[in-house]
């Protein structure tokens, strides 16, 4: 099946004033703009795994399909899935963030589908320690890469 719910370019859209007060990052509720979110800072990081879901994130065609040649299974360290708990809905939802910067982030409900995205981990009771394992080799490897400089700014 497809994982074919797309808002191309829609996700860099809404450009918030950035308050310098705190570094701490700030993740707001999708359903609650005012409700900071807490999580327990354990993220699943989302491995891009077809040209398309670059091309999706901004990158020219050529570009998108030498990267996923280069890195089958790419790691990306600015997007992830986080069980993130707002006060105002009274309880936790598994988020899909993509950091803007140190402070800044997107942050909406993540898509089931979107799991698919995160190694072979089920977010209902799933062992995500095999996936880690992955993950972390194939960040090694992509970070080489990223070092300095982001594929997607
Ligand atoms: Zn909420």
């Amino acid at each position: 099946m497809q994982a074919g719910n797309g808002d191309p370019g829609e996700n860099r859209g809404a450009e918030r004033k950035p308050r310098q007060r705190s570094r701490r990052r700030e993740l707001f509720c999708p359903a609650h703009p005012e409700q900071k979110l807490l999580g327990n800072g354990k993220k699943y990081f989302l491995h891009l795994l077809t040209s398309e879901q670059l091309k999706q994130r901004g990158m020219p065609d050529g570009k998108a399909r030498l990267v996923i040649n280069a890195f089958p299974v790419l790691v990306l360290s600015n997007e992830w899935i986080e069980e993130l708990f707002c006060a105002d809905c009274g309880s936790s939802h598994w988020c899909h963030v993509v950091r803007l910067d140190s402070v800044n982030h997107t942050v909406r409900w993540a898509p089931r589908d979107l799991w698919q995205q995160v190694a072979h981990v089920d977010p209902v009771g799933g062992n995500p320690s095999v996936s880690q394992f992955t993950a972390r080799q194939a960040r090694r490897h992509s970070r080489k890469r990223s070092d300095g400089k982001s594929w997607f700014g």
